[in-house]
């Protein structure tokens, strides 16, 4: 429990002395709130011993109103420090996680991880901040009440003090108890809980192709499934859970009526005065209220305890090294470089030995069967994985010397699948370039054939597009793509050529904005329709993660190899 604590704690930061702050203060809380109970003993006792004058009450009445307003005002103060503390931690929190994420290499998205990233994000922060920094600094102050009652105790008489002691023993065994169960328990609850992300997600993304296929009953099935595992899974917890629960209120119970045999035992022997007794009666049910409180809370902790570990887990992931501190040098005889390169997405190799070279200003173009490797060896000159073996170089540097910022500041990427955030259209080509000029930003629309289409929605480039960018068509959405990579400018430009069919119209305007796009640069294209890349200075076929042929298309015509063989399937 402690070390739960500690952790909590120790995900504070630069908030800790804000958080220790509220102890104190939740502390003076606490002490207002048993203050009247003093005040109740303390006049009772006054007027047992025939002592009460008129000015006494008045200044117990005063007394107890100041405590009241007191508490009030510590427990806003303790709230604003914790509650702010806690969103203010968790902002910090989540820009590290941004920033963590962006280091990561792009295999770390593809493994069955999204769901993860998401829980994260979405249940694990959500739920600290809002279920747990709130409660921190009561549990502190819940600790150090109790250590305060059991002195109490050992004032009023050392065998209350060890009986208190005792009492406060049998607490730390049931809660330690209830801890193990809860634990247990919530990291099944949550890895069912990840699944179940992970399984909606899948549902949602591939609505279009359940419906085309009429998976419907078969997917939900799946679905309703994983729903019930959750649900099981949460009646497993309550079954497991309550009798710890009523464990703990049992010792509470015992515990109290103890105390109080023991006082009224001591009475009887004269060791206890009335007013000792009276006070005890005050105070007996108050005795262990606060490390009942304390494991009252568990729930949540242990669930706190899961998510921290999950916060941990994504954290831990391995971010790509960006050890290179070397810039590009601005010109090189020789663009790209391949050289004896190999890599696996795991063990097995999906790339092995492959070298070519680009000059440039160059065009080369990779063609292949489906799987063969082609947008693997694109990839890895974004570095979005690291070679095993070999090297990549642009302009003579190996790209793992160089900067990633150096480097991505040289290389552009249009990929088939476009994603534009939910945001303005202007600012989702600015985000190529965001210290680039309105004029800057209309020109590379205009460029890249979208201006027309831009200018016709409601807000013009105002416009906020849909989540996913749902309200543009596929062609549209590829056109703003490109509009954002003309607006980056680089040398060198990597295009995956879209598959994906669209009307004749944005054909044309797509392959207008990719020859504005390609002006003067350094090209590497995945090309599935042979016919547009046969200006292409260079063609590299791409099977089974090997260069099989290369050369120009006369050249690799004159062949009749695999080559050919393609050029003449695609035309029948
Ligand atoms: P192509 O672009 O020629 O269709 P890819 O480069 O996409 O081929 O794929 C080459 C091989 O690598 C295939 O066997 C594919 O299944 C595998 N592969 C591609 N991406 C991943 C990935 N993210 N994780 C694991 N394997 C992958």
């Amino acid at each position: 429990m402690f070390k739960i604590l500690q952790r909590i704690i120790g995900i504070t930061g630069r908030f800790k002395a804000r958080i220790r702050a509220s102890y104190i203060t939740s502390f003076v809380k606490g002490v207002m709130m048993k203050a009247p109970l003093i005040l109740c003993f303390l006049a009772i006792s006054s007027f047992m011993q025939n002592t009460m004058t008129k000015e006494k009450c008045l200044y117990y009445g005063l007394a107890l109103v100041v405590c009241v307003a007191l508490q009030a005002v510590f427990e806003h103060i303790t709230n604003v420090l914790m509650s702010a503390a806690g969103y203010m931690v968790f902002a910090d929190m989540r820009l590290n996680l941004g920033d963590h994420l962006r280091k990561l290499p792009m295999g770390y998205f593809t493994e069955g991880n999204i769901g993860k990233i998401s829980s994260v994000l979405s249940t694990d922060m959500v739920f600290i901040e809002e279920n747990c920094m709130g409660v921190l600094s009561e549990l502190v102050a819940f600790m150090i009440s109790q250590g305060l009652m059991v002195v109490m105790m050992f004032v009023m008489d050392y065998r209350m003090g060890l009986m208190s002691l005792a009492i406060v023993g049998a607490f730390l065994i049931v809660g330690n108890y209830m801890l193990r169960t809860s634990m247990k328990h919530s990291v099944v609850k949550q890895e069912v809980a990840e699944d179940l992300t992970n399984e909606v997600i899948d549902f949602a993304e591939g609505m279009g192709i359940i419906k085309t296929y009429n998976l419907l009953g078969e997917k939900s099935k799946k679905l309703t499934e994983e729903f019930k595992t959750s649900c099981d899974k949460a009646i497993g917890f309550e079954k497991a859970y309550s009798p710890c629960v009523r464990t703990l209120y049992l010792t509470f119970g015992i515990g109290s009526s103890i105390m109080l045999a023991l006082s009224g035992y001591l009475y009887s022997e004269g060791i206890f005065t009335p007013e000792y007794m009276v006070g005890m009666a005050f105070f007996l049910f108050d005795l262990f209220t606060a490390i009942k409180a304390y494991y009252g809370h568990m729930p949540r902790l242990t669930v706190t305890a899961a998510s921290l570990d999950r916060i941990d887990e994504v954290f831990a992931a391995e971010e790509l090294k960006d050890l290179g501190k070397k810039e590009l040098p601005a010109t090189g005889d020789v663009e790209i470089e391949y050289d004896n390169v190999s890599f696996g997405y795991t063990q097995k190799d999906v790339l092995k030995d492959v070298s070519f070279k680009i000059k440039a200003g160059e065009m080369t173009a990779l063609v292949g069967p489906s799987g063969g490797g082609k947008s693997t060896i694109a990839s890895l000159l974004a570095r979005f994985w690291d070679i095993k073996d070999g090297h990549i170089r642009v302009r003579g540097e190996d790209i793992r010397d160089v900067s990633l910022g150096s480097l991505m500041d040289s290389i552009s990427m249009v990929f088939q699948r476009v994603y534009l955030f939910q945001d303005t259209v202007y600012n989702n080509i600015a985000i190529a370039r965001p210290d680039a000029t309105r004029e800057e930003v209309e020109e590379a629309a205009k460029k890249a054939r979208c201006y027309d289409f831009i200018m016709q929605l409601p807000d013009g480039f105002d416009t906020v597009i849909g989540e996913g960018g749902a309200s543009l068509s596929g062609g549209e959405k590829q056109r703003i793509s490109i509009a954002r990579c003309i607006l980056k400018d680089t040398p060198i430009v990597i295009l995956d050529e879209a598959t994906a069919s669209v009307d004749a119209d944005n054909e044309r305007a797509i392959q207008e904005a990719i020859s504005e796009l390609c002006k003067n640069k350094t090209l590497l294209v995945i090309a599935h329709r042979l016919k547009t890349i046969a200006d292409a200075d260079q063609i590299l076929v791409v099977s089974d993660g090997k260069i099989v042929e290369r050369g120009t298309h006369a050249e690799l015509m004159d062949k009749n190899g695999t080559y050919a063989h393609m050029v003449s399937l695609q035309a029948s």
